[in-house]
């Protein structure tokens, strides 16, 4: 056993990343370690886990061996962390992003389980917009003539131009004649901090997963009255209890991806496709009935926008509470039709791209935030995402009685204790993300393959890579030891050998690099 280098280079021990390296890389077990760490190798933060490993045999239940990590090198398994945040771990949110990019693409052109026939189901791909809470700067090119829309150096508008506008009551200009950059920081700054509404934004972003929720069932309302209306009959599905029960004959499968625009609010990008119900096995995915087109869809998709809202609980700041609803447009694209708007693989890298992103783009980024470092965070007096995460922490205060009084008021219950939860405490917990808590990529059962299966396929390929038999199984009683590589150095090595690996894979391969790859390693 080595001497490990913890005790040699234990906090408060200022030896250089340089030396480190060379002690590992000079150490005898360097090739085994590189091995042993080769699960974890590009991660930029993996779990270190203690305690026994077994393989189990898979037929019989026996255990045919067994080891402490004691006996690894750096007495520890190394795992990746897994995080999707590409800012918080390159490498784990690659991977991520190109299980994203399967299970969207998967859902339109099938594969892994997914029949090719969902290529042929009208699918369409939408954005759900937040409305405006109070003007802010934007950059709009009327017409685009660059390559690369990330790299956008066309000639903007100017940036809200009105001869007349004046000045607000805070006597700030209500004009900005600016062309903004692609790189400009008051992109997405209001033009008035004080007109702004943060306490709507944040309160539109905690509500938006509900919002969307009733969309997507006014959708399927829409669509099942279409069918009613055209004389399609709703299909009997015979339930477990052997009742028959009619569903109508169009369902709407999505996967969605939500993006965090400069300003802060969250919007939604959305691959909706149509399917069918097969009577005889209601999971089947079978092209939806004749009678029902991606023009149906479309126009079900508008008139949901258009009609739904969510008022939110009361509140002591607001008794009325908010009005919630979606922002003027929404933005309707059919994919892979004859006028070829858009081709399934540039959708699937689009929605991935947004996968392993959060708050990024707000140019804010920090954990969760709690009493002892909220303060260095919000400001009702400061910035807009001072204010966006002030508006969080201050909506979300414990209101019990405040909200008690507000009862007794309205229904007359004097005296009586209200214990009801604070509808809006949530914000707190999400006031890192300016009060949006939901899942940035999710997606409808139905839809595609899960992650859970492509993990599973990776991890298969990975034992067959090794030569595993795959009739073992590997059980561990394994504890948290801590996170992180045990020095600098290490990190530069590991990160290095899995770079290079990677770099192996890709030469010869085309910008997708996901798809080939995955594919590859799935196959
Ligand atoms: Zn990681
Ligand atoms: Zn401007
Ligand atoms: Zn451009
Ligand atoms: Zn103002």
């Amino acid at each position: 056993m080595s001497t490990t280098p913890l005790a040699l280079y234990g906090p408060g021990l200022a030896v250089g990343r340089d030396v480190q390296v060379l002690h590992r890389a000079a150490s005898r077990e360097f090739s085994g370690w590189l091995e042993h760490t080769r699960s974890a190798g590009g991660c930029a933060r993996p779990i270190r886990l203690t305690g026994t490993i077994a393989a189990v045999d898979r037929n019989t239940g026996r255990i045919l061996s067994e080891q402490h990590t004691d006996e690894l090198p750096d007495r520890t398994l190394y795992t990746a962390c897994g995080n999707r945040r590409e800012s918080a771990c390159p490498d784990c949110a690659w991977v991520y992003q190109g299980d994203a990019y399967q299970v969207v693409c998967r859902g339109l052109t099938g594969g892994k389980g997914i029949p090719a026939s969902v290529g042929r189901h009208p699918v369409v791909f939408a954005t759900f917009t937040a409305p405006s809470f109070g003007p802010v700067h934007h950059r709009h090119v009327p017409r685009h003539t660059c390559r690369n829309r990330q790299r956008c150096d066309c000639r903007p508008a100017p940036c809200r131009a009105r001869s007349n506008a004046g000045t607000c009551p805070h006597g700030q200009p209500a004009a900005c004649f600016a062309r903004h950059d692609v790189d400009d920081p008051r992109l997405g700054q209001p033009l008035c901090l004080d007109c702004y509404d943060h306490a709507h934004q944040v309160v539109w972003n905690y509500f938006s997963g509900e919002l969307w929720r009733r969309t997507k069932q006014a959708i399927d309302r829409h669509l099942a009255a279409t069918c009613r209306r055209r004389g399609i009959p709703k299909v009997g599905i015979v339930t477990a209890s052997g009742k028959v029960r009619w569903v109508p004959p169009v369902r709407v499968s999505h996967g969605k991806v939500a993006e965090m625009q400069r300003r802060a609010a969250v919007h939604f990008h959305v691959l909706l496709r149509l399917d069918g119900v097969d009577p005889d096995d209601p999971d089947a995915l079978v092209p939806p009935p004749a009678g029902i087109t991606i023009d149906d869809l479309e126009d079900a998709i508008h008139a949901a926008v258009r009609q739904i809202t969510v008022t939110t609980p009361a509140h002591p700041d607001r008794p009325q509470g908010w009005l919630i609803a979606w922002g003027e447009q929404v933005d309707v694209r059919r994919i892979n039709t004859a006028d070829g708007e858009l081709m399934d693989g540039k959708v699937a890298a689009y929605l991935a791209k947004y996968a392993i992103k959060a708050t990024e783009a707000t140019g804010h980024q920090s954990t969760r935030l709690t009493p002892a470092t909220i303060d260095d965070y919000a400001d009702p007096e400061g910035g807009h995402l001072a204010r966006l995460i002030d508006a969080c922490w201050h909506l979300g205060r414990p209101t019990g009685t405040d909200i008690a009084s507000g009862a007794a008021t309205a229904g007359g219950r004097q005296g009586s204790l209200d214990t009801r939860p604070n509808a809006y405490a949530g914000l707190r917990r999400w006031a890192h993300m300016l009060g949006f808590g939901g899942h940035f990529l999710t997606k409808a059962r139905r839809y595609s393959v899960t992650f859970g299966l492509l993990r599973d396929a990776r991890a298969t390929y990975r034992r067959a890579e090794d030569d595993d038999p795959t009739d073992i199984v590997t059980v561990g009683a394994l504890t948290y030891a801590g996170s992180g590589w045990l020095t600098e150095g290490d990190a530069l090595l590991a990160n290095t050998a899995a770079a290079q690996r990677r770099q192996a894979r890709r030469i010869g391969r085309e910008e997708l690099a996901h798809e080939a790859w995955l594919v590859g390693a799935a196959a």
